[in-house]
C-alpha cells in the first residue's frame, strides 16, 4: 500500500534522507527506531507531503503523493489532490495538536464534515464509537484541556481514525506523556494493531515495537541501517551500528 523508492530529502546542504527505500504491506506494523536527528519525523512528514522532498518517489494506494509527471518534468500536484491524499493517511504527533477550543465530539466530527462532508448525524455516531473504543465517551463534551495527556494522546487516536484512513502514521506519540501515562495509549496502539490497521510508527518504546510490531527499521543519518522482524533485529542484530545504538538504548 505504501512504496517509498531512493526518497531523498535536504535542507540546504544538508540531506536529511539519503535514498530510503521502504516497502509497507497492508496491515504491516513498521516501527521506526534511530537516534535523534536521523530522519525518523521528516520521513513521515514526507509520507504526507508535509515536507517536500527532492527526489525519489512516495507511492500510497497505487499514487504518488504530493507530486505529478507534467511533460517529463516533476511538478507539485494540486492542493484538491493533496488534500485528498492526506486525508486517506492518520498522522498522531508527539504533542496531541488537539483542536483547544473545541469540544472533545467536535475535534472528531471537523474532518468528516468539513473534509469528507459526511453528515453529521452519522459523522456523530462515527465519533461516540470511536470515544468508546478509546474509552473516554464520558469525556465527549470536554475541552481537550480538560483532559490528561494519555487521554488526549487517545483521542488524537480517535480524530485521525474517523477519517477512515487506510494508513496511520505515529511520531513517538508517547514521549510527551508522563511515565504512569504510557501504558494507555500503547494499549490502544495495539488494539488498533490487532484489528489489522496498517502502522507506521517512530518510538523510543522498544519493548511495544518489540511486541507489536511485523517489522523493525533502524535509521541513522538520512539512512535505513537495518530492517528486519523484531526477533530478529532486537535479538541478533546484523549491522554494528544497529547493535551499537541497541546497546544504548536497552
Ligand atoms: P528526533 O528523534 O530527535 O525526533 P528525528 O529522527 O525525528 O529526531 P528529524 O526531525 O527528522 O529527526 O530531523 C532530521 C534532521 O533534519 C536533523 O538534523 C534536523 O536538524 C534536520 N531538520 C529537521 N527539520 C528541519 C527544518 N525545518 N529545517 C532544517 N533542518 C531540519
Ligand atoms: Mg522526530
Amino acid at each position: 500500500m505504501l512504496s517509498i523508492k531512493r526518497l531523498t530529502k535536504a535542507y540546504g546542504a544538508h540531506t536529511v534522507l539519503d535514498e530510503i527505500d521502504l516497502e509497507i504491506a497492508t496491515k504491516d506494523v513498521v516501527a521506526v527506531i534511530g537516534p535523534s536527528g536521523s530522519g525518523k519525523s521528516t520521513l513521515l512528514k514526507c509520507i504526507n507531503f508535509l515536507e517536500p522532498y527532492q527526489q525519489g518517489e512516495v507511492r500510497f494506494e497505487g499514487q504518488c503523493v504530493g507530486y505529478r509527471e507534467a511533460a517529463g518534468k516533476r511538478r507539485e500536484a494540486s492542493d484538491r489532490v493533496i488534500n485528498r491524499q492526506r486525508a486517506r493517511i492518520g498522522m498522531v504527533f508527539q504533542n496531541f495538536n488537539l483542536f483547544g477550543h473545541m469540544s472533545v465530539l467536535d475535534n472528531l466530527i471537523e474532518g468528516p464534515t468539513q473534509v469528507l462532508h459526511e453528515p453529521r448525524a452519522s459523522a456523530i455516531e462515527r465519533a461516540e464509537r470511536l470515544l468508546d473504543k478509546v474509552g473516554l465517551l464520558d469525556k465527549r463534551d470536554q475541552r481537550p484541556s480538560r483532559l490528561s495527556g494519555g487521554q488526549q494522546q487517545r483521542v488524537a487516536i480517535a480524530r485521525a481514525l474517523a477519517m477512515r484512513p487506510s494508513l496511520m502514521l505515529f511520531d513517538e506519540p508517547t514521549s510527551a506523556l508522563d511515565p504512569e501515562l504510557v501504558g494507555e495509549v500503547l494499549a490502544t496502539m495495539r488494539q488498533l494493531a490487532e484489528e489489522g490497521m496498517t502502522m507506521l510508527i517512530v518510538t523510543h518504546e522498544m519493548e511495544f515495537a518489540r511486541e507489536v510490531a511485523t517489522r523493525v527499521v533502524f535509521m541513522e543519518d538520512g539512512r535505513i541501517v537495518e530492517e528486519n522482524a523484531p526477533e530478529r533485529l532486537f535479538v541478533s542484530p546484523e549491522n554494528p551500528r544497529t547493535r551499537a545504538f541497541l546497546a544504548r538504548v536497552l
